[in-house]
């Protein structure tokens, strides 16, 4: 094994609210990191042969992890006084969501670089030119992650939550993770009453919630989950991210314990703290024929969240009317691919028969014609609700 390392250096202020001295202020450092990586010389002969790493790719993956977002920022934990105002006159700034520290620092920097995949074995971050802070990749790991992360405490295991159904295994039909062999945790409730919701059970009150504790619905995830082997989840609703607190961060924690991955589907109009320990996000705002379109505005909190985080998103339309497809192009100017990698399905179908699933069919090709057509939707993918075609809208696959 050899570790190599490279130093960068960038400006940026912060300001240390409640500190008891001179940090209360806002200031600026010089910051200094030295990233260090351990690992062994490639020995494939090629143009990377004898590298750990090239250190011209290392410059560009660490500037581009969050180096040229950092620089000449304001890293804010977001609690500032001071921010709306700074925020009122366009400046440049970062929210960390963590008090921004050279010790919570250099945890995050090394997490992140972690987290894609770079052979981390510690970094230091010098904050003046006499004093830095330093971890070490493997005691991150064995903590957990960056202790700054506010992480969800595993609390008492028989909280309640409220649970519409748990089934699998099944294919994911839909998104980013199509055909995804996974385990489905619905929870109950929703902030919106989608005029063509398929799973109004799951909030409309005709059917009541289970209330399960972490503990119990945990058992019933390992019981299906097992003998199968499938270690993906996938947490819809009615909107999951309406439900914060203890309880539902314990759950996130301890499914990521016992190494289940993690998808979320949401319409988008919430943000928990739990989301940034997730390992994808479809994001599924509602068109105009739902009744209740969501809005850009609605769902930029937790594209932003998700994008300071690294969690993986797309996200995912529904389209029944021409109205929708309309709704679909304005949102996706907002957001546009490859950025942000966007799907659209057809309306909901329930291909039941020969007769109804050729007509699902038959909408589907319409959608991929309009998508071919439109010289705008270039990083549009459409899809068919699959789980559909094969099963039409039964429950429970
Ligand atoms: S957001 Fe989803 S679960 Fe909620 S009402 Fe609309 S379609 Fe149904």
């Amino acid at each position: 094994m050899v570790q190599i390392a490279k130093e960068f250096e960038f400006e940026a202020a912060h300001q240390l609210e409640s500190h008891d001295g001179q940090c209360a202020n806002i200031h600026g450092h010089s910051y200094r990191l030295r990233v260090t990586l351990k690992g062994s010389p490639r020995e494939q002969e090629d143009a990377k042969e004898g590298f750990v790493i090239d250190f011209k790719e290392l410059k560009q993956r660490v500037k581009a992890a969050f180096l040229d977002e950092w620089d000449h920022a304001f890293l804010a934990k977001g609690t500032e006084a001071i921010l709306p105002q700074m925020k009122s006159q366009g400046l440049k700034i970062v929210e960390l969501g963590f008090r921004a520290t050279a010790e919570n620092m250099c945890q995050h920097i090394a997490w992140l670089l972690y987290k894609q995949g770079l052979p981390v074995d510690s970094v230091r971050l010098y904050e003046t030119r006499t004093s830095y802070a330093q971890v070490a990749m493997e005691d991150l790991l064995r903590q957990g992650g960056p202790s700054c992360y506010n992480r969800p405490k595993p609390v008492c295991l028989d909280e309640k939550l409220p649970v519409s159904e748990i089934f699998g295994p099944t294919i994911q039909g839909e998104g980013m993770a199509i055909g995804q062999k996974s385990l489905f945790l619905r929870m109950y409730g929703c902030d919106d009453h989608c005029s063509w919701c398929d799973s109004t059970y799951a909030w409309d009150g005709q059917e009541a919630p289970k209330h399960w504790s972490v503990e119990q619905i945990v058992q019933k995830i390992q019981d299906l989950g097992q003998s199968c082997g499938c270690r993906y989840i996938t947490l819809t609703g009615g909107n999951p991210c309406i439900h914060e607190g203890a309880a539902m961060n314990s759950l996130i924690t301890v499914l990521k314990k016992y190494g289940y991955h993690i998808g979320v589907e949401t319409q988008g109009t919430r943000n928990p703290g739990w989301l940034r320990e997730v390992d994808a996000v479809t994001i599924s705002p509602k068109p105009p024929s739902s009744g209740n379109p969501t809005s850009a505005a609605a769902v930029l909190p937790l594209v932003r969240r998700l994008q300071q985080h690294r969690i993986p998103f797309s996200f995912k339309v529904v389209l029944f009317t021409e109205e929708d497809f309309d709704y679909m192009k304005q949102l996706y100017r907002q957001f546009p691919g490859p950025e942000y990698p966007w799907y659209v399905q057809p309306g909901n179908s329930n291909a039941k028969d020969t007769f109804e699933l050729a007509q699902a069919v038959s909408r589907y090709e319409e959608i991929c014609q309009r998508i071919l057509q439109d010289p705008e939707l270039s990083w549009v993918k459409p899809l068919p609700q699959l789980h559909t075609w094969l099963w039409g809208n039964e429950r429970g696959v």
